[in-house]
Formats: C-alpha cells, structure tokens, sequence
C-alpha cells in the first residue's frame, strides 16, 4: 500500500471542494472528443458550459456545447460580474460562468473546463488548486491535416488557427499535465487516469495497488516527465513546414 501526501485538513468534511480540471489545447488537437469520452467515462464529473458570441457551427445546440449569446449580453455579464474568467478568442468572446462551481459544488461534483490558455490562467490565478491538463497533437503536420479534414473553415482561417496554435503551445509549462494525443485511446486512458488520480491524491487516503498504479499511469504525463518527448513536437511548430500548394 502507498500513502498518498496531499490531505487537506482545512477542508470541511461536509462541503464538496470540487476539484476543477481545466482542458486547453489548440484548435484541431481532438480535444472535444476527449472530453465527451471522458464525461461517459467518469462519474461525478460536470461539465462547464460556456457562453460564447460565436455562432453556432453545424449540429451545436444552444445549452448544449454552448450558451450562444450575442455580443451586448455577453458585455451585460461581465459588467455583472458573472463570469469566472471570459477572454476573447478569434474574434469571439467566451466565458465561463461562475454558477458553474457553485452548482458543481452543491451537487458534489467536480468541475471540467475546457477553455483557452488565457482563461486557464485567470482560472490558475483564482483557483491555484484547479487541475490543467495541455493536450498536444503529435507534430504541426498532423495538426493541419486534422484541420483540413474537418473542413468546416476557409483556408485564411486554418492558418490562422495554425498561427494561434503555435503561440499557444508555448504556454505549455503553465499546465499540470501534457498529454499528446497520438492514438485515441491511449488518451481517453491517460486523460481519465489523470482525473481519477487526482481525486485519488485529495482524498489523502491510503492507496490500493491498482490505485497507485492508475496514479503512476497519470504520472507520465507531468509537465516534469514528458520534457523530452515534447521537444520534437514543439521543433515540428517553431520550424513549420506548410503543405499548402
Ligand atoms: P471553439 O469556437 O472552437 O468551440 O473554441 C475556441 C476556443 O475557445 C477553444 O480553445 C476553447 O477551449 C475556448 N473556449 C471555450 N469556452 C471557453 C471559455 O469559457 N473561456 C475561455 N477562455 N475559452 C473558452
């Protein structure tokens, strides 16, 4: 058996403290079907739904993947103080609201965010207990490919999200945990594991083998001990090769 170190006293037996996970990765990277596999996967695990000006995009229903509000309600919002962090991304603003933690909380849930590297860092500097966990495509081309598939934006747009990507994967070291999302289900295995484990690390309690061993499977992916593996990914952005024609 081994003793996991991070019991909280201070914490109030009867009040749930969710743990709050924050998701980033580029555009592109497989993140939304990440997060819907892990949602069926864990249990007790809500999902924070943001408001966003953007328009809906092809199946997006309004309460679903989003609250699609236009621009002067959103401002209303902020001017009300209703969001945790919002920040602008493309052109759009996003935000998430603050009733999410407190529902979260109420409910005895934890919280899953999935937001951009400028929201995670107001979420980091509000709540530096949250969870961040990075995810990262394997290389630039794999990235372009992947957007191109999807082919729901104009090419000026794929660069631009190219573009947005390769500054965004520099804030990489701000984050908990990388995950490079090469082979899905590796990564549905690693991201629930890295979830499982942390509650697993709050609960302060002595671990089972397999308990410990899901813990060392979250491991891996610590800013700490995926250093090496990332270098060639962060190479294939810092030194792109286009496949446009
Ligand atoms: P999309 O428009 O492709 O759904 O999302 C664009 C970007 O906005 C993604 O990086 C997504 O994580 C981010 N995003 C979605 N919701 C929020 C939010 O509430 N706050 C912030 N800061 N970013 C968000």
């Amino acid at each position: 058996m081994i003793k996991s170190g991070m019991n909280d006293p201070t914490m109030n037996a009867d009040a749930h403290k969710p743990v709050v996970y924050i998701i980033s990765a580029p555009s592109g990277s497989g993140k939304s079907t990440l997060v819907n596999e892990l949602l069926k996967k864990v249990s007790d695990l809500e999902f924070s739904i943001s408001y966003t000006t953007r328009a809906p995009r092809g199946s997006e229903v309004d309460g679903r993947q989003y609250f699609f509000i236009s621009r002067p309600e959103f401002e209303q919002m902020i001017r009300e103080d209703a969001f945790l962090e919002h920040a602008e991304v493309f052109g759009n603003y996003y935000g998430t609201a603050r009733r999410f933690l407190d529902d979260a909380a109420r409910h005895g849930r934890d919280l899953l965010l999935d937001i951009d590297v400028q929201g995670a860092a107001q979420i980091q500097s509000k709540l530096p207990d949250a969870t961040s966990i990075f995810i990262l495509p394997p290389d630039r081309k794999t990235l372009e490919e992947r957007l191109r598939k999807r082919s729901e934006d104009r090419e000026e747009v794929i660069q631009r999200r190219l573009d947005t990507a390769t500054r965004e994967i520099e804030n990489y070291q701000r984050y908990n945990y990388i995950l490079v999302n090469d082979q899905l289900e590796d990564s549905i295995r690693l991201l629930r594991a890295i979830v499982r484990g942390e509650r697993l690390l709050r609960a302060g309690r002595e671990l089972s083998t397999e308990e410990a061993t899901l813990v060392a499977n979250a491991d891996l992916c610590r800013l700490a001990n995926v250093r090496t593996r990332l270098q060639p990914i962060l190479e294939s952005f810092r030194t792109p090769v286009s496949s446009r024609t």
